[in-house]
């Protein structure tokens, strides 16, 4: 028998009004039949993956870590609350030495395998100034491993929220440059169409996983947008969840990818299609034209005029 799964009680952590406000969230999930939710967490290492995952659960699950020791293997936490199951899956970094760690990327596909997501947290932190390679490497992966599908099903959580932001730009300004330039090379990354995103972007959510974050008068962590950030959170995740995409379903087939050797097979009948209509035929066509068009040759009336004259 299947252990139970243990009561979400890190809810009651919360002051009582976030906590008023995330039964809500939950019982609107439930009321649109879905009463459970696998949240896949990703994102380079040392971002505030765990650490953000600690914070929704509202206990100490995962161990964080200010430096690179987060071991290899990715770890699910199950909490049920009102006949809801939370089910987050904090992953280890994906990059290393300014590469992809493909083991870590390997253990979570495997770890993934026969398992649904029904929601990806994309981590990164708000105060990094600059978006580079990596970031499209790190995305580029995730699509790679799970379909570009599942950026419908995403949600993009920059954490470290609670800053000044440098050169006295205001607090809004810097967080719409940093969500544009992280979603700019999430599509880029994940090779999205203008179009694929248009009509369902990307939401992006501030987060502040630090004890020293702010808090407003009943006792809510607060952003200095004055965002009430964890049911904030928790409401995105839920309108990602209900936005009528599917979620992904990650099997073995979708695991391995196109094999290389049959990638464009399918093209090949359309390439020859193509080449028939719009190069054999036309010069069939031409060549024919020319046939027609052509003068009778000069040796050829020459001889037969020799031939006339001879009998
Ligand atoms: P992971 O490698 O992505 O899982 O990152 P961790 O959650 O282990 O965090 C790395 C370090 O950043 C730890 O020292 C955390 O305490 C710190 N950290 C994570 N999130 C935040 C945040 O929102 N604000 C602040 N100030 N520190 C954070
Ligand atoms: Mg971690």
């Amino acid at each position: 028998m299947a252990a139970q799964t243990k009561e979400w009680s890190g809810i009651n952590s919360f002051a009582p009004a976030t906590q008023t406000k995330l039964l809500e969230l939950l019982g609107k999930l439930k009321q649109e039949n879905v009463n459970s939710l696998t949240i896949l967490v990703m994102g380079k290492g040392g971002v505030g993956k765990s650490s953000t995952v600690n914070s929704i659960v509202g206990e100490r699950v995962v161990t964080i870590s200010p430096f690179q020791s987060e071991g290899l293997r990715p770890m699910m936490i199950s909490r049920a609350r009102a006949g809801f199951t939370l089910n987050i899956i904090d992953t280890p970094g994906l990059i290393e030495g300014g590469y992809i760690n493909d083991m870590a990327l390997n253990n979570i596909k495997s770890f993934l395998l026969n398992k649904t997501i029904d929601v990806l947290l994309y981590v990164d932190r708000l105060d990094a100034y600059r978006v580079d390679n990596l970031d499209r490497e790190v995305v580029k992966a995730i699509t790679d491993s799970f379909g570009k599908r599942i950026w419908n099903r995403s949600l993009v959580v920059l954490t470290h929220a609670q800053l000044s932001p440098p050169d006295g730009l205001p607090y809004e300004e810097f967080f719409s440059k940093r969500s544009e330039a992280l979603l700019k090379a999430l599509r880029l990354g994940a090779g999205l169409k203008k179009h694929e995103v248009q009509g369902s972007p990307i939401p992006v959510v501030l987060v502040e996983n630090s004890g020293r974050c702010s808090k407003n008068e009943i006792d809510e962590k607060v952003l200095p947008n004055g965002i009430v950030w964890i049911p904030h959170t928790v409401e995105k995740i839920t309108e990602v969840a209900l936005n009528g995409s599917k979620s992904i379903f990650v099997d073995q087939k979708l695991i391995e990818g196109p094999n290389p050797n049959e990638r464009g097979k399918f093209l090949i009948p359309l390439i020859l299609a193509i080449q028939y209509f719009f190069a054999i035929k036309p010069i069939e066509r031409a060549i024919r034209k020319d046939i027609a068009r052509e003068s009778r040759p000069a040796w050829e009336t020459r001889d037969a005029s020799l031939v006339g004259r001879r009998f």
